[in-house]
């Protein structure tokens, strides 16, 4: 007998019988309960049975002499939960109720005893045993007179049936309460468990976290499933079964409200019989992470790729490529965006910025990328297994379709593009240093004028290099002191004499030498550098104005070059109001120049900072005038004192026809504004009679000074005669 069954023995019988010779007769065949003798236990031994074997059945009796009795014993034990296994009932009892009568009642209270209905041959047949009773088959008819073994085996037979009935009912309750568990645990997962068999269909699945109609057991989970990736699930399904291993997923489906959820998976194969008969698939929601993940790739107002996602794809590629493949990365920005911006509100930059997206997607293909790298710029991966020729083609058809006008809200944009191009090659293989490429041929097409691309080459990589290390040692500069100011002359025409000069910085490398401006004050600019360079500027120059000024040198003024990125920073009026008192100088002498394109930037703004550096006494200049957009419309509303015309417009004059009708017309239109106009870069005498009879207010140039040392501008200044009366 099994542990188990052990547990669930029962062996109490109840005799209900009116018949007390009855009862004896069955405590004769079944034995009285009794301690086990020793001659019992040493049979056992010397028959070397197992202890088990041996053990002769010990069974409980009870008497009850009519049905009503028997019925309550029942009760009683059931309540003391000490039930019995089985009764014999005699089919005749007068007065009471018969056996069947009996049977019937004890069935109501007990469901698990096994009953035996004595008979004698004119009883009822056993058909009518089962016509009142109905069949069971806890039910068994025993004829009179009883066969002493028949009854023996009967007893035994039918307790032990009691036990394995009630040990399979605790068992059944067992399971039942595990399923439970086993469903509340799998019900409380957040993520989807689901079996499918190799078709897809739902062969079990815990709740629906997601409301996916089709997530029930006997539908087919691929419905649900976004098209581009149901082939995918269907395949890595198919892959469980076929090679019983374990896959993981990731794919999107359609929710009953048609929005995305994204899933991530483990489909695990189900094994029966060494055969995969079902795929289990664990599936957790990523929905949120996908939509940060989006966020993370893209740029939200076109819904293009950002930087990050491009510099990712430009890597991917790199590592992909083989010899004979090609691809070029274009930088594209848009020329005065913010003016754009400025003149017709943000609502319409944006709008703009959508529409160059539309434009320039239709120039790439699949496998291609187009992004938003920020601001105004765009970044384009081509594949192109053509020439450079190809490759300078298709930029200037970039430049091309950038230029036709768009109408925007009503308005006329005339949007235009730089491009920088940086085609692969061998010795390229980080993306980092390709962008670098592209975005230093983007910085060259703009700085040749914009509305134009340039395509990076050794000379460019060179310049890079170059700017680096200039970038490393401008440091260095600033922190040893290894400015100088040079000064070139202003000499007004009206009042024939030298009124001021421009102060140009010079870096005197160490190993280097003089180092000209053009080469470094661009890198300055870029890391920022500029405003210590200017700050050390100002305060050379102002020095020098107050020492003038100490000389009896009175109406000398100097002018400091100043870049946008000084000028857009809040505290330059700080800076200078500091400098001023710390030098002494009379910052009615301080003039700052200007460039067009650093004003146009941020108009707005432009106007209220000039307008508090003129408040403060500061004069101010337009630089370059005429290489950026030359408007007078806007310089009427700046607080300025003089507009220098750029060199490139003297250089041909009097010769150049053109030339000369432009450099008359500003010099016309400034006068009107009472503006004093400035000529840059005045080289020969012609060029200075011909400003003269233009009335150009002031010179600059080589022919009447190049730029000095402090100690020579002050010896000249002191000369009195300067410049040479001939001359002007
Ligand atoms: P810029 O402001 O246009 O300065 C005039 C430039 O033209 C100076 O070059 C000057 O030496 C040169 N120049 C003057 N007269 C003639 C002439 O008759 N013929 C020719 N061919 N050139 C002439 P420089 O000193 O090399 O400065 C170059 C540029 O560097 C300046 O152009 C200015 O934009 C910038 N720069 C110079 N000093 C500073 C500074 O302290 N701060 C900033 N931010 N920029 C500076
Ligand atoms: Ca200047
Ligand atoms: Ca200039």
């Amino acid at each position: 007998m099994s542990q188990a069954m052990k547990e669930f023995e029962n062996r109490r019988i109840l005799i209900i019988d009116d018949d007390a010779r009855i009862h004896e007769d069955f405590r004769k065949i079944l034995g009285e309960k009794k301690e086990k003798s020793e001659y019992d236990e040493m049979e056992a031994e010397l028959f070397s049975e197992t202890k088990e074997n041996s053990e002769s059945i010990v069974y409980e009796l009870d008497s009850a002499y009519q049905g009503e009795d028997g019925y309550n014993k029942i009760l009683a034990a059931n309540k003391e939960k000490r039930p019995y296994a089985m009764a014999f009932v005699d089919m005749r009892m007068p007065p009471g109720w018969d056996g069947l009568e009996t049977i019937k009642r004890i069935w109501v209270i007990d469901a698990q005893i096994q009953l035996v209905i004595c008979t004698a041959y004119s009883d009822y047949s056993w058909n009518e045993v089962l016509y009142h009773l109905g069949a069971s088959d806890r039910l068994i008819i025993l004829k009179k007179p009883f066969d002493m073994v028949e009854v023996q085996q009967l007893t035994t037979a039918l307790t032990t049936k009691w036990s394995l009935s009630c040990e399979r009912i605790a068992r059944l309750h067992q399971i039942k309460e595990s399923e439970e568990q086993y469903r509340t645990v799998v019900d409380s997962v957040e993520d989807t468990i689901m079996t499918l068999d190799k078709d897809g269909n739902i062969l079990f699945v815990n709740h629906n976290p997601w409301n996916m109609i089709n997530q029930a057991v006997g539908g087919n989970y691929y419905v649900d499933i976004k098209d581009e990736y149901r082939e995918k699930v269907m395949q890595t399904v198919k892959d469980v079964f076929d090679k019983g291993e374990q896959k993981s997923i990731e794919y999107a489906s359609l929710t009953n409200e048609d929005s995305t959820v994204w899933s991530e998976g483990r489909i695990t194969p189900y094994y029966k019989n060494n055969e995969v008969v079902a795929a289990t698939l664990i599936a957790s929601d990523i929905s949120a992470r996908k939509a940060l993940d989006w966020q993370l790739r893209h740029d939200e107002l076109t819904g293009l790729a950002n930087r990050v996602q491009f510099s990712a794809y430009v890597e991917s590629c790199l590592g992909k490529k083989t010899p004979d493949q090609k691809f070029v990365i274009l930088f594209i920005d848009l020329d005065h965006f913010n003016l754009i911006n400025d003149c017709f509100g943000h609502e319409l930059g944006d709008k703009l910025l959508v529409r160059v997206a539309e434009i320039l997607i239709k120039k790439v293909e699949k496998n291609e990328m187009l992004a938003r790298l920020g601001g105004d710029e765009f970044a384009i991966l081509k594949i192109m297994n053509t020439d450079d020729a190809g490759v300078h083609k298709y930029a200037e058809s970039l430049n091309e379709l950038l230029k036709n006008p768009l109408t925007l809200d009503g308005f006329d944009v005339y949007p235009t593009a730089s491009i920088g191009v940086a085609i692969v090659n061998d010795a390229v293989t980080a993306a980092t240093s390709l962008l670098q490429d592209a975005d230093a041929a983007l910085y060259h097409a703009k700085s040749r004028g914009r509305n134009r691309y340039e395509c990076f080459d050794q000379l460019m990589r060179d310049e890079v290099v170059k700017r680096v290390s200039i970038g490393n040692e401008l440091r260095q500069a600033i922190e040893k002191d290894q400015f100088e100011v040079y000064y070139q002359p202003f000499t007004n025409l009206n009042e024939g004499r030298v009124t001021g000069f421009e102060a140009l910085i010079r870096w005197n490398h160490p190993e280097r030498g003089m180092i000209s401006p053009d080469e470094f004050i661009p890198v300055a600019e870029e890391t920022g550098l500029i405003f210590s360079v200017t700050r050390k500027m100002l305060m050379m120059v102002c020095s020098q104005i107050k020492q003038w000024h100490d000389m009896g040198l009175h109406n000398i003024k100097a002018a400091v070059n100043c870049s946008a990125r000084d000028f857009n920073e809040k505290k330059l009026q700080g800076i200078i109001e500091d400098i001023i008192k710390k030098t002494g100088a009379d910052i009615t002498k301080l003039e700052l120049e200007l460039t067009e394109s650093s004003i146009m930037d941020d108009v707005e703004n432009s106007i209220k900072n000039m307008r508090m550096l003129t408040d403060m006494g500061v004069n101010i200049s337009i630089d370059d005038f005429g290489t950026g957009y030359s408007s007078f419309g806007y310089i009427k509303k700046f607080t300025i004192d003089k507009l220098k015309i750029d060199r490139a417009f003297i250089k041909d004059t009097p010769e150049d026809r053109d030339d000369v009708a432009i450099v008359e017309a500003i010099i016309a239109m400034a006068h009107r504004l009472r503006i004093k106009v400035v000529a840059e870069g005045v080289e020969t005498a012609e060029q200075l009679a011909f400003l003269k009879k233009a009335k150009c207010d002031v010179i600059q140039g080589y022919f009447l000074g190049k730029p000095m040392t402090s100690a020579e501008a002050t010896k000249r200044l002191l000369e009195k005669d300067w410049p040479n009366q001939e001359l002007i």
